[in-house]
């Protein structure tokens, strides 16, 4: 993206058509040679090509392949920038592919769709140009491909082929365009070769391993005299998969991620093919820490033994696109926690004075300041807070959970609220309008009084307010007008996180976000959303919600410390929240939301680990409200659909409403229920899209209300939207409330 997100602001302005082709790929080309120069200069030896992607790499490999879906009209020959783009973000007649996560990163690829009728060719020759490109600068690059079988494996079947059809049947389909790229890829001078094969670290069976031996062994011949590197990225690799990687032909190297794999450092270190190279990614490339120089050091010289000194290459754990781009551009942070961080540029020299050190020419004075940063992360007292250590230390092992269950509490909830059969509900936030924006940007600009800025969203809140009540909507929202982000809000109010100014990491397309960086013990002195709740609730009779981000999505969604178990940061945010859900209760507020958005998407890579994954992040999130009485109820909101394989986790959450994405699904969600799955807790499927722009038909959504009720008890079915509203618009969001609560109404006379 850039130091300064330059690609996200060219292809935006692309895009609505107010700069040319060539503006684009100006900046695009001044930026791959700006990385290029900056590894060169601080000493990198394998520098990358073809990294650089104006959407992501899968997509790039699915125009290097040519396989376009039918519906883009594309009529062959090299893949343009309006094919492209119209694959990943649709166009006026057809809209885009499928978006889904690159592996567990907040990075998004579009997803291949594929079929025995794809029809291949070599339609895009990115790669070659990178590579010589990058040459023309005077810098030999090493070209970076997504191996054939990860991208098969990353891709689904098209629409109308069997869900049941192999997609690594198509290997023999795509390995001759491989060996096309190969061919030129030598004859324009390149001496190495990277295949990114991730998908090594996930659980394989037989068959899919098999189809790395027979990619690579089909590939080897095009490949001989290539240095071959197959790069894993992301988690341990297992076992089996470690011996067929290692026994690939044709392949001369291999990377393996060694902050999230220390157990693959066992493997390397009880077997390694002699006279292979290592490529041994011990810098963290997934997080913003100074890496702790002396002990990568040693375990580098540990590998020397294993793979001989001339073999062993020092390099990140995976891409560094997953991390901030350059610390210089931080003005903000003091200097202390400057000290203790590391982003992409300061990686790249990370790297080179480790591979310095192994030569024998350790930069001492580095090497000191790099320990010194890391004595005074590990003593400071910003860091320390020994009441919070100690609390989230008694949590520990203990089960928190509301003591009455929860068919009784929703009795006793009912009592005190009255609400309709199948109350309506929105899930928090209003349309976000430029007017909102700016008085939030003023008053941080210090532009606007504490006062106007108050009396502004007061305003607003009181405006969220009517509209629901002419709308007729039971459980009231305030609309969330005084945040820009569900986790940096309640960061900024939080001890323990910090903010920078320019760490942007890419999510999709052009979309990046600015992960809060938690740094030390996590607490929260004073209240953070008692006011605003309180000044809404006090405007109406309705049930007001009170409105929280959750512990898990708090800690997926920033950069985490790594100098103590992702659990035990997570249980003292659940407590910081525990105390802002006590005062939100004794302020009056009988119905908190707890969003665990993010909860899903934390998921674990492997199988193995999802259960204890599962188990502190459910308890977590139980541990916000345990304390809570019977009558306050507890609602809780999901994005994500695939929650099929964690319902338990969810009905163990023992939230006593959730509020959950159903509709963009095709409800694969309700097929969970239709399966026999008991289900006693209140639940809002959403029951209309809210990231279209459309409006949804009373018809419609009666529709979607009746398909639920035939799965689930009337009374404990919600009627919601299936997320926040605040990229909607007023002119969007006020007729499809309409039409949902004519619907709801509608169903309630046939009941
Ligand atoms: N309460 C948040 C909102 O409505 C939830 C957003 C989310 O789930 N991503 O905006
Ligand atoms: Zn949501």
């Amino acid at each position: 993206m850039g130091p300064k997100r330059e690609l996200k602001f060219a292809l935006e302005s692309f895009w609505d058509g107010k700069s040319s082709t060539e503006d684009l790929e100006k900046v695009a080309a001044d930026l791959r040679s700006s990385i290029w120069k900056q590894m060169s200069e601080a000493g990198i030896k394998y520098i990358p090509s073809n990294t650089f992607s104006y959407y992501d790499q899968v997509l790039d490999t699915t125009a290097m392949l040519g396989a376009v879906p039918e519906r883009y009209s594309w009529t062959g020959g090299e893949i343009g920038l309006s094919t492209y783009f119209s694959m990943a973000r649709g166009n006026a007649t057809v809209p885009a592919m499928e978006m889904t996560k690159w592996f567990d990163t907040n990075y998004h690829f579009i997803v291949p769709e594929l079929g025995p009728s794809t029809k291949f060719s070599y339609a895009s020759h990115k790669a070659v140009s990178e590579y010589k490109e990058a040459k023309a600068l005077g810098i030999d690059t090493v070209p970076v491909l997504v191996g054939p079988v990860s991208y098969l494996l990353l891709s689904k079947p098209a629409k109308g082929v069997e869900k049941s059809f192999s997609l690594l049947s198509l290997l023999g389909s795509i390995l001759p365009i491989y060996k096309e790229v190969v061919a030129e890829l030598k004859a324009a001078g390149a001496a190495w070769i990277q295949f990114d094969e991730p998908t090594l670290v996930k659980d394989l069976d037989s068959h899919e391993l098999a189809a790395f031996s027979s990619a690579y062994a089909e590939l080897e011949s095009a490949l001989s005299g290539l240095n071959v590197l197959i790069e894993t990225y992301f988690a341990d690799i297992p076992a089996e998969s470690y011996k067929t990687l290692t026994s690939l032909s044709g392949v001369t190297a291999y990377g393996f991620d060694l902050i999230r794999g220390a157990k693959t450092l066992d493997l390397i270190r009880s077997s390694f093919p002699s006279g292979k190279y290592l490529f041994a990614g011990v810098v963290d490339g997934r997080n913003i820490w100074a890496d702790d120089l002396a002990a990568s050091l040693s375990t580098l010289q540990s590998l020397e033994a294993v793979a001989g000194k001339d073999k062993l290459v020092v390099s990140t754990s995976c891409s560094l696109m997953h991390t901030a781009v350059d610390l210089v551009n931080e003005t903000k942070l003091d200097d202390e926690i400057k000290s203790w961080l590391a982003f992409a540029a300061q990686k790249v020299v990370e790297v080179n004075a480790l591979a310095k050190a192994l030569a024998g020419q350790k930069d001492e004075d580095y090497f000191a300041a790099n320990a010194a940063a890391l004595t005074s992360r590990k003593s400071s007292p910003r860091v320390t807070n020994e009441e919070v250590q100690k609390a989230a230390a008694a949590l520990k092992g203990s089960d928190h959970r509301r003591v009455t269950n929860v068919s009784a509490r929703l009795d006793a909830q009912q009592k005190k609220l009255n609400l309709p059969v199948l109350p309506t509900t929105t899930i928090g936030s209003f349309p976000q309008t430029v007017e909102l924006r700016r008085v939030r940007r003023e008053y941080k600009a210090k532009k606007i009084s504490e006062e106007e800025y108050i009396s502004a969203i007061k305003e607003e809140i009181s405006k969220v307010v009517k509209i629901q009540e002419e709308l007729d909507i039971d459980v009231l929202v305030h609309g969330e007008p005084e945040r820009n982000d569900m986790v940096e809000y309640f960061g900024e109010q939080l001890s323990g996180f910090a903010f920078t100014s320019n760490g942007w990491v890419q999510s999709y397309g052009s979309r990046c976000v600015k992960p809060p960086i938690i740094y030390g013990d996590v607490s929260r002195p004073n209240p953070m959303t008692v006011f605003w709740s309180k000044t809404a609730q006090s405007m109406t009779s309705r049930p007001m919600k009170g409105m929280l981000t959750g512990p898990v999505t708090i800690l997926n969604w920033s950069f985490v410390r790594n100098d103590q178990p992702r659990f035990e940061t997570c249980y003292q945010i659940a407590l910081a929240i525990k105390k802002e859900v006590e005062d939100l209760e004794a302020a009056g507020i009988q119905v908190i939301q707890i969003d665990e958005a993010a909860l899903r998407e934390g998921l674990p890579l492997r199988k193995s680990e999802h259960a204890f994954y599962l188990d502190w992040a459910v308890h977590s999130f139980r541990i916000t409200n345990c304390g809570v009485q019977d009558t306050t109820q507890i609602h809780t909101h999901m994005c994500y659909s695939n929650f099929n394989d964690i319902i338990h986790s969810i009905i163990d959450m023992d939230a006593d409403v959730i509020t959950i994405e159903n509709s963009r699904s095709d409800e694969k969600l309700l097929s969970v229920f239709r399966e026999g799955v008991k289900y006693g807790a209140g639940i809002g499927p959403g029951v209309y899209d809210i990231h279209s722009p459309r409006i949804p038909t009373t018809e419609e959504i009666a529709d979607r209300i009746n398909k639920m009720l035939a799965v689930l008890d009337t009374n404990i079915l919600w009627v919601n939207p299936d997320c926040g509203l605040k990229t909607r618009k007023y002119t969007e969001v006020k007729p499809a409330l309409t039409n949902m609560v004519s619907a709801t109404k509608l169903i309630r006379t046939q009941l």
